[in-house]
């Protein structure tokens, strides 16, 4: 959590408009997870369905198309949602309690 000051209500835009692009990249919210998806490496084929399908863009590639990788999560921004799970077709996402990480 950013440790920005707050805005008094004076200070919200009518409608809490969100008036500047970009903003959500201020906020780390992974930590709202309570299940982390664990990326089976060894059965990924790289085919790409998961980085478009995540709604918070946390699954980073590199390279460029045909040789095209997908990377380890952003657990900065991941939330835990599962949808990268359920689109995968190679079973090389499997969702696991997130209590199991915290050290
Ligand atoms: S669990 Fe959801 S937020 Fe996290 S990487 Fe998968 S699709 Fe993205
Ligand atoms: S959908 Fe599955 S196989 Fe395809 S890139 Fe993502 S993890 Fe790898």
């Amino acid at each position: 959590m950013s440790k920005e000051k707050l805005k008094g209500y004076k200070e919200i835009p009518i409608g809490g408009l969100i008036t500047e692009p970009g903003s959500a990249k201020k906020f780390k919210t992974g930590d709202w997870r309570s299940f982390r998806p664990v990326w089976l490496q060894d059965k990924c084929t790289h085919c790409m369905i998961c980085p478009p399908s995540c709604p918070d863009d946390c699954i980073p590639t590199e390279g460029n198309l045909p040789n095209i990788k997908r990377k380890e999560t952003d657990f900065d921004y991941c939330k835990g949602c599962g949808i990268c799970a359920q689109v995968c077709p190679f079973k090389a996402i499997e969702m696991k309690e997130e209590s199991g990480f915290i050290k």
